[in-house]
């Protein structure tokens, strides 16, 4: 324990002797005296006095003077000042003392005992008080470590958000181009040979696409940066959707494949649909991926309902390699696989399951899995949903009719776009249904285009170099000509951050669109958005 420094001021010196041989069985103090207030003072300031015993009665400063000097000096005012007295006990002298900021009394003569006691009594106060401040400082110190772990963590999240934006921007637009081109070629006419290649190209793109959306989603979602967006639809027709889907890439791989809903499932509910196919296909992936032989079967059943809140359960059975059960825990955790030969023999980046389970969780809802393993496996979600009625969906376009759309009539089209692939792939795109169109390699020449032609429609890109594509936006939103102000702009974004989709639309964007894009949906966003010229 540290010692504290106490010092006795005294205009006598025996009375010092006295005082300092009583307190030699105080544990834990130094003991410095003095004479002289003045002195005393100055060691006051210069040393670090915690008690200090003062005797009243002096010439020149009396103890209270000197108490009231201790006090106020923000250098020695903290220190504890007991005052040593022969006078009287009565109030008016206690008030004055403490008035003058002394804590305590001492009577002349000094009673041994009382004064080891009181003196030990301030020590201990003395040393709790240093604990205390000391703990304090401790807590200070991390109070202060956290605010700094707090700003790194911030750091780190917006530079992750950044990255992410980058490279779902450097990934996705390659792939764009690629996914467009092999759209384009398989509109021409090709031999069966060449046919087999597309549809290779076709499913190795759509792979890469897949890892990428994959890790882009797993990193969306520890950042928090996944939004569920809730609305109405139909479950039944989702579920025959997933079940044709998978009918067919059952029967690749000679699978019977079945689907089985329970009657009493509603029509409609409110939810995220795209979330609720990306958690059944991973299920039905993983099932048909682990199955050489038997049966998938896709159940949904309703598990309880009240009022008109249902829960749903989802549960996917196969008859596959199974898992084994010290395995079926870990399988939800990130680059977990089942078994270490697993990647060798199957592939995959064990990512599916563990997107699948914090979606689970985004959508407050729960995951089970269950296994035999060499066996089967059975894998379920399970949530709340909300059943609405009478609600009619918007009817879709049918992918396998996109070479009998009908040709839009008279349209000029602007695209703005740096990638070369990409705008020679929409190019084409449009061009085949009929457009005219016109490339700009990044927002200013964009401009220029605009201002030297009237288009019914502007492609824009929203990362592009000289000046990006929402500088572009607001500028041509922003014309004198307002004719040139109301052109529809479909923004091209490659960003699967919701803030830079937002973003476009805050600059001015009447649509946007994703990348890699569905031909179809940019289709039917330009029919809507030129049907709507006066
Ligand atoms: P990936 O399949 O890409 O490796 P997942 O997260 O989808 O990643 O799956 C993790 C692991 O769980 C798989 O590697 C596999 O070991 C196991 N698994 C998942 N579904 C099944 C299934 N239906 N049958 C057997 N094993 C499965």
């Amino acid at each position: 324990m540290k010692h504290v420094n106490l010092l006795i001021l005294d205009d006598k010196e025996e009375n010092i002797i006295s005082l300092s041989a009583l307190l030699s069985e105080v544990e834990h103090i130094n003991i410095i005296s003095s004479t002289d207030p003045n002195e005393a003072l100055k060691i006051c300031w210069k040393n670090d006095i915690a008690i200090a015993l003062v005797d009243v009665q002096m010439p020149e400063i009396n103890g209270f003077e000197f108490v009231s000097l201790l006090k106020s000096n923000p250098k020695t005012n903290h220190v504890m000042a007991i005052m040593v007295t022969a006078i009287s006990k009565e109030d008016r002298y206690l008030l004055k003392g403490l008035e003058s900021g002394a804590v305590d009394y001492l009577y002349k003569p000094l009673n041994p005992e009382i004064t080891v006691a009181k003196v030990t009594s301030f020590v201990q106060q003395i040393h709790i008080q240093e604990e205390i401040k000391q703990k304090n400082i401790a807590l200070e110190e991390s109070q202060r470590q956290l605010i700094l772990a707090k700003e790194e963590a911030e750091e780190a999240r917006r530079s992750k958000e950044s990255f992410l934006a980058n490279m779902s921007h450097e990934i996705r637009t390659p792939i764009n181009g690629i996914v467009g081109i092999i759209h384009i070629l398989r509109n021409t006419q090709l031999n069966d040979e060449q046919r087999d290649w597309i549809n290779r190209l076709d499913s190795a793109s759509n792979s890469l696409l897949l890892i990428i959306n994959d890790i882009l989603d797993i990193s969306k979602i520890d950042s928090g940066m996944m939004k569920i967006e809730y609305e109405n639809f139909s479950i039944h027709k989702k579920l025959m959707d997933i079940n044709n889907f998978f009918k067919i890439k059952a029967l690749d791989k000679s699978l019977a494949f079945e689907t089985d809903i329970d009657p009493q499932l509603p029509e409609y509910i409110r939810s995220s649909p795209i979330r609720i196919q990306q958690i059944i296909n991973n299920f039905i992936s993983n099932a048909l991926k682990f199955t050489e032989e038997g049966k998938i079967t896709l159940k949904a059943s309703v598990v309880e309902q009240v009022d008109s809140q249902y829960t749903i359960k989802f549960t996917v059975t196969d008859t596959g390699i199974g898992i084994k059960p010290e395995a079926i825990e870990k399988i939800f955790l990130a680059f977990e696989q089942g078994d270490d030969g697993i990647t060798k023999k199957y592939g995959g980046t064990g990512l599916g399951l563990a997107i699948v389970k914090r979606l689970a969780d985004l959508l407050h809802g729960k995951i089970e899995a269950k296994s035999t393993y060499g066996k089967g496996s059975e894998f379920s979600f399970q949530a709340t949903f909300e059943k609405v009625d009478d609600f009619r969906q918007e009817e879709t376009l049918d992918t396998k009719a996109i070479s009998s759309l009908h040709k839009f009539n008279n349209v000029r089209i602007l695209v703005a776009e740096d990638n070369e692939l990409n705008s020679f792939m929409l190019v084409h795109i449009l061009k085949s249904w009929g457009c005219e169109v016109d490339v700009a390699k990044n927002g200013r020449i964009a401009i220029e285009h605009v201002n030297e032609h009237d288009y019914d429609l502007i492609m824009m890109d929203t990362h592009m170099p000289v000046m990006s594509g929402f500088e572009a936006i607001q500028e041509i939103k922003t014309h004198p000509n307002p004719k040139k102000a109301y052109t529809p702009i479909i923004t091209i974004s490659a960003s699967v951050l919701q803030h830079e989709q937002a973003a476009a639309y805050e600059a001015g964007a009447d649509s946007v669109i994703g990348k890699p894009f569905d031909p179809i949906d940019l289709y039917q966003k330009i029919d809507k958005l030129i049907s709507k010229r006066g």
